[in-house]
């Protein structure tokens, strides 16, 4: 980003897409990013630890939070809210940190709009086939839930090309080390 500034990156994938493992290596790789802890309204899943992958919050603070300016972007997605804390990205780029965010693909398009300078990362399912067959493999939805999701998975590929980089998942620990390099050629460490 210039200035001495960290750099801003969002890896997004359409929904089923495996982000989270992806940005879990890049975090063991890159124990210098920091990562942005969004806000959210979903309940806490039984493997997640407050303030680490998310702030439970409650859809009264979060609308709060809205009021108050506090979220540099924010989406509804199905029944919950999730947020990125504005001041939380601004304060560690100014002191030179680089930020990982992992955000929906909406959302990922409204930082690019508010930072030009950061990069933004797909992570393309092998097929829109198998991204349906992983959805629906996950049996944590019902019918109508399911169908939500596959809509937005249509909205969420066709945004594809306006993203900076594009990774293929169909082999995981390629995915992961395409990734990787991609990251170290952003931070310009490529050799
Ligand atoms: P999950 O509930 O599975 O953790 O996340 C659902 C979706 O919300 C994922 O695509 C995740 O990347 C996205 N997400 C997480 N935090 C944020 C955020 O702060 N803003 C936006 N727009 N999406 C987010």
């Amino acid at each position: 980003m210039g200035e001495n500034k960290g750099e801003i990156i969002a890896v997004s994938a359409p929904s089923g897409g495996g982000k989270t493992t992806i940005v879990k290596k890049i975090l063991e790789q890159h124990p210098e990013f920091i990562f942005s802890v969004s806000a959210t309204t979903r309940p806490k899943r039984e493997n997640e630890t407050e303030g680490k992958e998310y702030f439970f919050i409650s859809e009264e603070e979060f609308k709060d939070k809205i009021e108050e300016g506090e979220f540099v972007e924010w989406e509804k997605f199905y029944d919950y809210y999730y947020g990125t804390f504005k001041k939380h990205i601004d304060d560690n780029i100014n002191e030179g940190k680089s930020v990982l965010l992992e955000i929906d693909v909406k959302g990922a398009l409204s930082i690019k709009r508010i930072y030009p300078g950061s990069h933004l990362v797909y992570i393309m399912p092998p097929s829109y086939q198998e991204l349906i067959r992983r959805l629906k493999n996950r049996k944590t939805e019902t019918e109508e839930d399911l169908n939500k999701r596959i809509e937005r998975v249509k909205m969420e590929l066709s945004q594809k090309d306006k993203f900076d980089y594009i990774i293929v998942n169909e082999n995981l620990n390629k995915a992961i080390s395409e990734t990787l390099v991609l990251i170290n050629k952003i931070l310009g460490k490529e050799k």
